[in-house]
């Protein structure tokens, strides 16, 4: 096994955006007249698009990630992660840019997704802040008082987009920002946003707003069954902003110099983040990861391979490449699936 440079990688989507990922990976930017946008981008991704074929990595020999991790799990995760999550990387990672508003929905919970979906994973995620429109941007994270069945299901039928916004909590964010978002928790990310999307690998989500994003089908059916019996694992309970702000967000975790992990503790058993500054780290140790470099250039070495990393670079980084030594003046963050030790006990 050896690092790879992950290079972009667009499903189509119906929100606007692409503009940033462009500019970001330093490639031109074409102005999109969609639908469909490429206002995603999937890096090191082993599902694919809800109900289609896309969004899976392919590797530069040709051979699709989740193909190429089956083939040899212990190279490219290690022992103790397959003993813990199978040859399964555990992580699904995104560039988005909220070219406009995306509508509110919720993912469900290994739980729910154990009933109901067939799948060990939910959809646990949690948001690096990379750049916003102006100095801040604004997410939308739950509802600050507690929704009834009977209005959850008003609102999904009637569609008032005023009303849903108004009973969320409007937060405001800056790059360096970064926020979890739990299972079943209500969210959207506003418009001009630009963020590094961590997630459990699955593509499940529930839609409480679809008639002004053209989502007319969601009306009947999500993720295969009735489009209202989806919202049963959105959490309807309330929360304040003090509360999110206290159990979700991290201000300014993510800027050179950092060492720490990006996210609360308790994020520890879907995902992890570290921020990676060449200047002030020499050297990361051996494990799966997906290594985002934000600004500056360097290299980095594994084994007997010396990789030239700069600006927009995305390079997975497998296992069995051994501990990574880092040179030159370079600032990312590294992406890694859970904790085993946590996973299991999230399982629990
Ligand atoms: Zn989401």
């Amino acid at each position: 096994v050896q690092p790879v440079v992950l290079a972009a990688n667009q499903p189509p989507k119906f929100y606007r955006g692409g503009r940033r990922i462009s500019e970001f990976r330093q490639l031109p930017v074409t102005d999109q007249h969609g639908p469909p946008y490429g206002s995603e981008d999937w890096l090191g991704s082993t599902v694919s698009n809800y109900g289609t074929a896309v969004g899976a990595t392919r590797l530069p020999d040709g051979r699709l990630l989740r193909d190429a991790i089956a083939a040899d799990p212990v190279g490219y995760l290690g022992a103790e992660h397959v003993a813990a999550l199978g040859a399964n990387s555990g992580l699904l990672l995104k560039l988005l840019d909220a070219g406009e508003r995306l509508p509110v929905h919720c993912h469900p919970s290994r739980a729910f997704a154990r009933m109901h979906l067939d799948s060990m994973f939910g959809k646990t995620e949690a948001w690096i802040v990379l750049a916003t429109d102006g100095d801040e941007g604004f997410v939308y994270l739950g509802f600050h008082d507690p929704v009834s069945d009977e209005t959850l299901d008003n609102w999904f039928t009637a569609q008032p987009p005023s009303e849903i916004l108004a009973a969320m909590n409007r937060i405001s964010v800056r790059a360096g920002d970064a926020i979890l978002v739990q299972a079943g928790m209500p969210h959207a990310i506003g418009a001009g946003v630009f963020i590094l999307e961590l997630q459990e690998p699955t593509d499940f989500s529930v839609m409480l707003e679809w008639k002004a994003f053209g989502l007319d089908s969601l009306v009947e059916s999500q993720l295969g069954m009735g489009g209202l019996e989806a919202l049963a694992c959105m959490d309807r309970s309330a929360w304040s902003s003090s509360q999110l702000e206290a159990r979700f967000i991290r201000r300014g975790v993510v800027r050179r110099g950092a060492i720490e992990g990006v996210f609360p503790d308790d994020a520890g058993g879907y995902f992890r983040a570290v921020a990676v500054d060449s200047v002030t780290t020499a050297g990361l140790d051996a494990g799966y990861s997906i290594l985002v470099v934000l600004e500056g250039a360097g290299l980095i070495t594994t084994g007997d391979v010396t990789m030239p990393v700069s600006a927009g670079s995305t390079i997975l980084i497998p296992y069995g490449v051994g501990n990574i030594a880092l040179s030159g003046e370079f600032f990312g963050v590294r992406c890694l699936p859970p904790d085993p030790a946590s996973f299991a006990a999230t399982q629990a």
